[in-house]
């Protein structure tokens, strides 16, 4: 499962935030990803609590940024957001498209720690 391995990488940096910075409790993770990086929010949650547990950031609760999909239409030279990646252009119905924004892998935007 993909976001076990998630829910460790965070963990693994918390674990070195709280090292460097002597904080002994994580309140909440704010996160961000790409709208199309195939994440599971609720796993990923459920994931982190389980490995938390005896950490710094046990408790400690996840919120999500999700970035906005991004494509490059070639035809009418637009750049326009989507929900739903079909290779079409929404703006001219060009075929000629190109995702530009949407797929960045999971980071961490900020923390608020004790
Ligand atoms: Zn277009």
């Amino acid at each position: 499962m993909h976001e076990l391995y998630l829910a460790e990488s965070i963990l693994n940096i918390i674990q070195d935030y709280a090292k460097r910075d002597g904080f002994k409790k994580v309140n909440s993770v704010m996160l961000s990803y790409g709208r199309f990086s195939c994440m599971e929010p609720k796993a990923l949650q459920f994931a982190f609590e389980v490995q938390a547990a005896g950490t710094a950031a046990e408790g400690a609760v996840l919120e999500f940024k999700i970035m906005p999909a991004v494509i490059h239409c070639f035809s009418c030279e637009k750049d326009l957001e989507i929900k739903t990646h079909t290779g079409i252009c929404p703006g001219c119905g060009g075929g000629e498209v190109m995702l530009t924004a949407g797929t960045e892998e999971l980071q961490i935007l900020e923390m608020d720690v004790d």
